[in-house]
């Protein structure tokens, strides 16, 4: 009921941002979360996604299938008319793929899915290094090892790798999913990068983190290669690959749990429409919290303590044993979607997330901006909340602009 009124309010206090932006190479910070925040019990903003039905959990998961057996990859090694030089051998890209990814994902996955293929190339492409359109390169690419009579459309998985393109955004970018699903490398050819895009291939999003500033870090889980660590897949990932079993947590109690790279298994644990889930590392002491996202889950905490007043979730972990105390949530969460509105001539994404809780006769807000974007680019924001009370009043900045401004009321 809350939400609505949220919503209708904000969508027609929205005001379109004054004054344009000049800084729109700013991105979101990248961070890692200290792994020594081990008393976070203050500092959480924790993002949901409130889906139309209200709580459904499950639905706010991201669809993967499982992924098990003999992944067959066609490395395909390519330079450019203006750019014809080869920084890696043929049996370099073999040893990357086939011997350090392959070991990597047999790790991950208990050996039930490891990589085979082969390398074609080199194939000097005619077309030049300075390409913005990466979708040219694997075309040509794909068209070069046909021409040589490489059976390239026998293979699902193609990973295209080149001397460094200067005009592409990325160091490596990978399809989710595809038919054939297709990872591109620009001039870094390594274990993290592919094992990073393959990830993406099986259908992973990145493994981000909510920073202390409540703002979203695309990669900030520092442990997970599909953050900004070079670490074995979040355990969520590995349960949607059929590749680690979940406990399912809706009691209080105290649970076991063992090191990810060991089997785990991992704790889920459902709240209301916000999923969590707890994972332990080697080498991390305590445990990993994340809320589960369909746009990539977000870590919200590392350490041997976590406490979520909304949703009345505390966890304490001793060693391998975690205590779990679910309490009655004294407080909800809303989310307003900034998606379709105007940042000067260009879109505006993302969410404007408020977390709002009882503290006797007194309510409490946070507001978090979440996922920001103008266009494609992420951007920088900020909130200010002008609280407390029976209501107040939330103001949301994008890159110094005023984007929103909008009255709320407590239930
Ligand atoms: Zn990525």
């Amino acid at each position: 009921m809350l939400r609505r009124t949220i919503l209708a309010l904000a969508l027609a206090a929205l005001v379109p941002a004054c004054g344009g932006s000049s800084s729109t190479s700013n991105s979101v910070p990248t961070g890692p979360l200290s792994s020594s925040d081990t008393d976070l019990l203050a500092q959480l903003a924790v993002k949901a996604l409130l889906t139309e039905t209200g709580n459904t959990p499950s639905s706010t998961a991201p669809t993967i299938e499982p992924v098990a057996g003999e992944q067959r990859v066609l490395v395909i090694l390519v330079n450019f008319k203006d750019s014809p030089n080869q920084p890696w051998t043929v049996e370099q890209a073999r040893q990357v793929v086939f011997e350090e990814t392959d070991a990597f994902l047999r790790a991950s996955s208990n050996e039930r899915t490891w990589l085979t293929g082969d390398v074609a190339g080199w194939f000097t492409l005619p077309m030049s290094s300075m390409t913005k359109d990466a979708r040219s390169i694997s075309d040509t690419a794909r068209n070069a090892a046909r021409a040589a009579n490489v059976p390239v459309d026998t293979y699902p998985h193609l990973v295209i790798a080149f001397p460094h393109a200067p005009a592409l955004p990325f160091q490596g970018e990978g399809t989710i999913g595809g038919s054939p699903t297709i990872a591109w490398a620009n001039g870094v050819l390594d274990r993290r990068t592919v094992a990073h895009e393959l990830g993406h291939n099986l259908g992973l999003r990145h493994a981000r983190a909510l920073t202390p500033g409540s703002l979203v870090a695309e990669y900030g889980c520092p442990s997970s290669v599909m953050g900004s660590g070079d670490g074995d897949f979040t355990a969520p990932d590995k349960v949607r690959l059929g590749w680690m079993r979940a406990e399912e947590i809706s009691n209080s109690g105290t649970y076991q749990t063992r090191p990810i790279e060991e089997g785990g298994p991992a704790l889920r644990i459902p709240r209301g429409s916000t999923v969590y889930w707890v994972e332990a590392r080697r080498g991390v002491p305590g445990v990993l919290v994340r809320i589960e996202d369909p746009e990539g889950d977000l870590l919200v905490a590392t350490g041997t303590s976590f406490r979520d007043e909304i949703t009345g979730l505390a966890l304490t972990c001793e060693g391998t044993n975690v205590s779990v105390l679910l309490d009655e949530p004294t407080g909800g969460r809303e989310v307003v979607d900034l998606a379709g509105q105007q940042f000067g001539s260009r879109e505006l994404e993302g969410a404007m997330v408020l977390d709002y809780r009882r503290d006797g006769p007194r309510w409490i807000a946070r507001a978090t901006l979440s996922d920001v974007r103008v266009g494609a680019k992420p951007a920088m924001g900020a909130l200010d909340l002008d609280a407390i009370g029976g209501g107040g009043t939330v103001t949301g900045s994008v890159n110094g602009s005023l984007v929103a401004s909008f009255p709320f009321s407590f239930p």
